[in-house]
């Protein structure tokens, strides 16, 4: 048995000021008002002025200190080790545009980690692919040489077609969670169909999309939407565009690169309140380039990223994902983005595990998953626990 004594604990509703939680086996056994809990052969961690927290669900993260999905050796398992430090206790490793091969080795890895989970490291969930099906136009960092249009053959030239990768996604069903696709490409509107209807949550991003062939897509089952602002036409008040599309569908959840530089901090807060925090997902889009200093270099599907002072671009400037980490991503939403403790904890945690359908995951409830973070006032990471063990302390 474990006791997290006389801490704020961040409930789906409110904040139980100086509680305890009591966590057996893996699961929260009872949320106690009292400060101090007595019991025998417990062990009591003191979380006095410290919030108790869901443990971050990152649903859109490349890389951390180092490691990038699509670097060879074990980047993911690297990830699972490194990313507790920052809160996360699950995540879903995701891949930049690439070939066959690359995706077939990264989804064997994922396949791996989720069928055994190794002590002390952040759950590793169903891969999310920002795809090769993506529009040109709007691709950021993503290399041009990898993309394919859904309808098309093997393009001339070209080593590998849409379907090589379509049949790497089918080998590996159960571990491709999300696919990023641009619905206003040829073949598209059939590609979610096909997508949705094989199990796959299917994510509307990287796209100029207009409002009706954003509505097609998620008419057709697409529920998702990448970084809602970023590499989307721009929305205005005579042309709304893909991003109008995710704020107007309540269907639609979108996720939310919430560093206050991708997505203005003023902007987040419309976007938050238009869609409310039961359908909005903060991610950080994190790369190799997280949690390292400027200054610094890393990788990006094989690609060069350098690290500066607010994100990670290409040798040539191109904006290339973010250098956030979840922790910062949870203070960024309180102080920058002026949401409550407990709204910030749903965008981090409770959204994201529902959305997945993480059946117990993701909030503070009796009988809940043990995936919990221990935060002091200024939501530096003290502790994290997967499963009810301690996977980082700070101390
Ligand atoms: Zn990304």
């Amino acid at each position: 048995m474990l006791i997290l004594a006389g801490g704020d604990l961040v409930l789906p509703d409110r904040i139980l000021t100086g509680a305890s939680l009591l966590v057996d086996e893996g699961r929260i056994a009872a949320v106690e008002t009292r400060p101090a809990v007595d019991a025998t052969g417990a062990t009591v961690i003191d979380v006095r002025d410290c919030f108790v927290v869901p443990g971050f669900i990152d649903v859109h993260v490349h890389g951390v200190e180092g490691f990038d999905t699509l670097d060879e050796g074990d980047p993911v398992g690297e990830m699972a080790r490194r990313l507790p430090r920052y809160g996360v206790t699950a995540f879903c490793p995701t891949t930049v545009a690439c070939g066959p091969a690359p995706l077939r080795a990264l989804l064997r890895r994922v396949t791996a980690l989720r069928s055994s989970r190794a002590a002390g490291t952040a759950r590793v969930l169903p891969a999310h692919l920002e795809s090769n099906f993506i529009n040109p136009e709007y691709k950021g960092a993503q290399p041009a040489e990898c993309l394919r249009m859904p309808d098309a053959g093997r393009p001339a030239g070209l080593d590998f077609s849409g379907q090589d990768i379509l049949d790497v996604i089918s080998g590996a069903r159960p571990d491709v969670g999300i696919v990023t696709l641009a619905p206003e490409l040829p073949g598209a509107i059939a590609l979610v169909t096909a997508l949705v209807a094989a199990g796959h949550r299917v994510s509307i991003g990287h796209s100029g999309a207009t409002l009706d062939e954003a509505m097609a897509a998620i008419d057709a089952g697409a529920r998702h939407a990448t970084h809602l602002f970023n590499r989307m036409a721009p929305m205005s008040h005579r042309a709304p565009g893909i991003a109008g599309a995710v704020l107007a569908r309540e269907d639609v959840a979108a996720e939310l690169i919430c560093d206050g530089y991708h997505v203005h901090p003023a902007m987040a807060g419309m976007a938050i309140a238009a869609k409310g925090t039961h359908r909005m997902m903060g991610i950080t889009d994190g790369t190799a380039g997280s949690g390292l200093t400027p200054g610094s270099t890393a990788r990006l599907g094989g690609r060069r990223i350098r690290v500066t002072d607010t994100a990670a671009v290409l040798d040539e400037g191109t904006l290339a994902g973010s250098t956030l980490t979840m922790d910062r991503a949870f203070k960024t939403i309180v102080t920058a983005f002026g949401l409550s403790i407990v709204d910030a904890a749903t965008l981090c945690a409770s959204t994201p595990a529902r959305e997945l359908g993480l059946t117990g995951f993701g909030v503070i409830a009796r009988d809940a998953v043990a995936d919990l973070v221990v935060l002091d006032r200024a939501f530096r990471v003290r502790h994290t626990f997967i499963d009810g063990q301690q996977a980082y302390t700070s101390a």
